[in-house]
């Protein structure tokens, strides 16, 4: 080789790689004097070129001086032309070659040089180093030179020794300074450069993987840093929860403990309380036990108000109160008195019976206020499932206590006074008898292991005073009936409700307005008016109302009309409260035929009905119209029965029966009426439009009649009495077995009231037709 040129070729300068013999690599040539040098070579070196290192790679210019002083010989296997009109070029690497000079720096290098030869020593030593670089080489462990599996291929096909460590430098993965490869000429110590720079390479790698294990750690601990945080936050929520749950719990525990339930029940307590804190929250079981939890623990277990036994005190309070009803005040009283003695829950229990409105309930609070006891109501009107009573079972969905219990919760004592009200209005259907539960609660042998179906233990009613009510006795089973002392309140007179109104009602209604009684003054004759003109009741609820009313238009004259005083009189009634209702006494004036009055009791209290009769020619039938109840129509027909057998003592002709239809009418009115006692009004009315003969307007009469023409008593005599007075009446006619009850009327009614006491029919027809 050394013979093939004269050691002249053109160069080329090559940066940032140093090629070595026994290599093939491809660099991309662009510089114009490069290219150059190229076609040259081609053209008449046979493509071989000096390749020289520069030792700058940045210059740009190329002289003797910034080129190293070895370099090498190559030749061109590949030249490829680029679009950017530079070449790709694969060399062959020949040899090493010692620059001499050039000979020729324009329009491309021309170089004269000398090769040099490896210096091989082929001694064992050197021979150890081959065989130890081989083996680091061929190490996969190591990855130390790029393309490891050409590159062991290559050091392991039985090439000479130069020819390895020529492969093996070039390929190495360092890059750190490898024109000592080229310029060393002892393979000894390119051998052992090897070795340093594998030693170093491997350094490098094992530092460098431990710089990124180190990275990863770091990576991985940030990581985990973050998800320990996380957690930690979770877990923070988590004992949060817990924490608050734990309060919750605590809270129960401690509500359940100062109940001071009964054993058993604290007992089931403590049970729901650990199946409430194993139930998950989210859970709808977890708030019904809650609920459970909540209501046991505000039912009032073992706290009394202390009674007052003051029994002056309780008339004081009962006194002032209440205007009248002194014999139901001292019923009351002695009711309680025996209470006081016995130091016992006495074994009746108290019922008030009247119409609406004449005070039963406030009674009740009356009492309890006097006792210095709670007082609770819970209306039974319209309640017709037993469960109201006694409550759900826990099972059903939104299960509740029954209002026993509802009512003892309220109260916070579990010795209140407890208002029944409406008891007579208690309907049993196919859920169960409500009346037969509430017998349970009323049971003084019963009552105080009360159950209820949500309470599930039993509950001690013993202590509480009930006090019920009721507008219809008769509508009360018989058995509770049986437990109850009754204490009937009836109708209000007219002078009764005036003194009611005068020093309770406008009293307080002036008070709930703001106004004193400077501010409105309301004549007395303005309140009877009210009473007479614009109420119709047995008690004084709607006169109540209506004071109300005044007092709430008053206010308003005050404050907009900057009025000082308001004063209401018969004049100026109808300004407060619009067009008189009721004329009680106006068409009592005309006395007509066929036309009587009767009186009627109702659970509203006592009332007056008109009942017709008319007749006109027919086949001799009975036509009754208006709102008659069976036992009404039944004493229609025995009424006419005992005309037609008595027509001969009337004066009637007794064709008009076989001739004429009589037609009966009862207006129907505000209530139904039903009853026997209307007896005595039927005959008279029938006597009298068969007689032609009319009856005082202002004459009311009452009694059941018997075919005979016997007049039996009848129920209700006072509030008949009241009711006669209020509608206008004079006289009244009575069954004289009801003389008795003639006591019972107010005196203020009784003296404006001309009673006259029958036993027979006839004896009534020959007071009323003349
Ligand atoms: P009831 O329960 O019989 O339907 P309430 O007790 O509700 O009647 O009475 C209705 C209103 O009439 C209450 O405001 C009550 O204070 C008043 N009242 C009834 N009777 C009297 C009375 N004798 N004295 C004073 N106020 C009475």
């Amino acid at each position: 080789m050394q013979d093939i040129f004269d050691n002249e070729l053109p160069a080329i300068a090559v940066r940032g790689i140093i090629p070595l013999p026994n290599n093939e690599f491809r660099i991309e040539v662009g510089r114009d004097i490069s290219i150059k040098a190229m076609e040259i070579a081609e053209k008449k070196f046979d493509s071989n070129i000096l390749l020289l290192i520069q030792k700058n790679p940045l210059d740009i210019d190329v002289n003797i001086d910034s080129i190293e002083e070895i370099g090498v010989l190559a030749n061109i296997s590949i030249k490829l032309k680029l679009p950017n009109n530079s070449f790709k070029v694969k060399f062959k690497v020949l040899d090493r070659v010692k620059l001499i000079s050039f000979t020729q720096e324009k329009p491309y290098l021309m170089a004269q040089y000398v090769k040099v030869n490896t210096i091989i020593k082929s001694d064992t030593e050197e021979l150890a180093l081959v065989r130890q670089v081989v083996q680091a080489v061929v190490d996969k462990q190591n990855a130390i030179v790029v393309n490891q599996e050409e590159v062991s291929k290559i050091v392991q096909s039985g090439v000479t020794s130069d020819v390895i460590s020529d492969v093996i430098a070039f390929n190495l993965k360092s890059n750190q300074n490898k024109y000592k490869y080229l310029k060393t000429l002892e393979l000894e110590k390119r051998l052992e450069f090897i070795l340093e720079d594998i030693q170093t390479e491997k350094q490098i790698v094992e530092l460098e993987n431990k710089i990124n294990a180190e990275v990863k750690k770091s990576i991985d601990e940030s990581q985990k840093e973050y998800y320990l945080r996380e957690k930690m936050k979770a877990i923070q929520t988590e004992l949060g929860d817990k924490a608050k749950q734990d309060e919750e719990i605590e809270k129960l525990r401690k509500a359940i403990e100062d109940a001071k339930m009964p054993e058993s029940m604290y007992k089931k307590a403590m049970q729901e309380l650990s199946r409430y804190q194993s139930t998950n929250s989210q859970m709808a079981e977890s708030s019904t036990i809650r609920n459970y939890l909540d209501f046991i623990t505000s039912l009032p277990w073992d706290n009394h108000s202390k009674d007052i036994d003051d029994l002056n005190k309780v008339a004081e309070v009962l006194n002032k109160n209440h205007y009248g009803l002194d014999k139901v005040k001292d019923r009351i009283i002695e009711y309680l008195a025996v209470k006081t003695m016995t130091k016992k829950t006495p074994r009746t229990i108290l019922c008030f019976a009247g119409p609406p409105g004449v005070g039963k309930t406030s009674l009740g609070k009356s009492i309890a206020d006097a006792l210095g006891r709670q007082f609770v109501k819970s209306s039974l009107g319209g309640v017709s499932d037993e469960a109201e009573i006694r409550g759900h079972r826990r099972t059903y969905i939104g299960a509740l206590p029954g209002r026993i219990l509802k009512g003892l919760k309220d109260a916070k004592t579990s010795n209140p006074v407890f208002l029944l009200d409406e008891i007579d209005k208690m309907a049993s259907n196919y859920r169960g008898d409500p009346a037969s539960a509430m017998l349970e609660v009323l049971d003084p042998e019963q009552n105080s292991q009360f159950s209820d179906n949500y309470l599930e233990e039993p509950y001690d009613l013993s202590q509480v005073l009930f006090i019920t009510t009721a507008n219809d006795l008769s509508n009360i089973p018989a058995p509770l009936r049986d437990r109850m002392e009754i204490i009937e309140l009836s109708s209000y007179t007219e002078f009764e409700k005036f003194n009611i109104a005068k020093n309770h009602l406008i009293s307080r209604e002036l008070e709930n307005h703001g106004l004193n009684s400077e501010q409105l003054i309301i004549n007395d004759d303005v309140l009877y008016a009210i009473i007479q003109n614009f109420t119709r009741e047995a008690g004084v609820r709607e006169l109540d109302r209506l004071i109300a009313t005044i007092c709430r238009k008053a206010v308003k004259e005050i404050l907009m009309n900057k009025k000082d005083q308001v004063v209401v009189t018969s004049d100026n009634i109808t300004a407060y409260l619009g067009k008189v209702k009721f004329f009680n006494n106006l068409n009592r004036n005309q006395n007509q035929v066929g036309i009587v009055t009767g009186l009627a009791y109702t659970q509203f209290g006592g009332d007056t009905l008109d009942i017709e009769v008319t007749y006109y020619p027919g086949k001799g039938g009975l036509v009754l119209t208006g709102k008659l109840g069976d036992v009404m129509k039944e004493s229609a027909q025995a009424a006419l029965s005992f005309v037609k057998a008595h027509h001969n003592d009337f004066g009637i002709n007794s064709n008009i029966f076989s001739e004429n239809d009589i037609h009966v009418h009862v207006p129907e009115g505000a209530v139904p009426k039903d009853g026997p006692s209307a007896g005595v009004t039927l005959t008279t009315a029938i006597v009298s439009a068969l007689t032609g003969k009319s009856v005082d307007s202002h004459i009311g009469m009452t009694g059941e009649v018997t075919l005979r023409g016997a007049v039996l008593p009848i129920g209700g005599l006072k509030e008949k009495a009241i009711a006669a007075h209020r509608s206008g009446l004079t006289t009244i006619l009575i069954p004289k077995e009801n003389e008795n009850d003639i006591d019972d009327i107010p005196a203020e009614v009784r003296e404006h009231l001309t009673i006259i006491p029958v036993s027979n029919v006839m004896d009534v027809i020959s007071h009323t037709i003349k």
